[in-house]
């Protein structure tokens, strides 16, 4: 069929939960591969009984939209994790996305030298504390600030899963567009803890992440981070602080970066 990527793949990691992804992004040398490993691209697609709701278009090939909904065989929203080029390719191809309104210019205006989304699907609205029903099955809302200022997350209730973007993960790029001094965000992720799920899936991992990953981060950002020596940097985005923990075929690898000039005391989990 034209149009419709061959390098498209999906796997079902949980009952109506699908991970979409492209055979070109693999984490190991092989293609489809869902080990821990090197960073990939994967959306999302959890499948009710009225709708299906798409989570990110952080797969950067053509025909998700028509993938998507031959999969699901009913309508398809889309909901972005955030307004991160690499979340939106492609975006052009749907008319309608849902998303947090604090990420809307990144997508309008373009960043870091990407263009603006041309012709961009009208924008609604999502904000912390809303449920997407999609029939039998309903999601709740997160906005936790920190990757990107309307980065949100999803949780599915029926099956325990909770999909979170850029936010959870075990690459963290934070505080790039504006910063939440680290004591906030792992507030948020203390109240993420309190919610009834096992597993979390990222944009940029096929691996599931056990909940207790969560306490690692925690532990990380606060003990760890303000430790570190290491420097990154990165055209466009000046000097970052990086601590690396682990390896990328671990699980409990963990790797994240916070601009320099961030790094004093009021910022820092103290
Ligand atoms: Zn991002």
């Amino acid at each position: 069929m034209m149009n419709k990527s061959e390098n498209l793949f999906h796997v079902e990691i949980m009952r109506g939960i699908f991970l979409i992804s492209s055979l070109c992004t693999s984490p190991t040398t092989e293609g489809s591969s869902l080990a821990p490993g090197n960073p990939t691209g994967n959306a999302y697609l959890v499948v009710g009984k009225e709708r299906a709701l798409l989570f990110d278009l952080a797969v950067n090939e053509a025909g998700m939209r028509e993938y998507t909904q031959e999969l699901a065989g009913k309508p398809v929203q889309l909901v972005l994790s955030h307004g991160h080029p690499d979340h939106t390719y492609f975006l052009s191809e749907f008319s309608d996305v849902w998303m947090h309104l604090a990420d809307e210019k990144l997508i309008r205006d373009g960043m870091m030298g990407m263009p603006p989304v041309t012709p961009c699907p009208t924008i609604h609205s999502l904000q912390d504390g809303d449920t997407l029903d999609l029939g039998d099955r309903v999601l709740d809302v997160f906005n936790i600030p920190g990757h990107t200022p309307g980065s949100i997350l999803l949780l599915d209730r029926q099956s325990k899963v909770l999909l979170s973007g850029d936010t959870c993960a075990r690459r963290l790029l934070y505080g790039m567009t504006d910063f939440v001094p680290l004591h906030v965000f792992c507030e948020s992720l203390r109240r993420l803890q309190a919610q009834d799920f096992d597993v979390i899936y990222s944009a940029h991992d096929r691996c599931a992440l056990p909940k207790a990953y969560l306490e690692h981060m925690i532990q990380w950002i606060t003990h760890d981070l303000p430790h570190t020596k290491e420097e990154w940097s990165f055209p466009g985005l000046g000097k970052m602080a990086r601590l690396v923990h682990g390896d990328p075929y671990s699980l409990r690898y963990f790797d994240m970066v916070v601009p320099l000039r961030y790094m004093n005391v009021s910022n820092l989990v103290t």
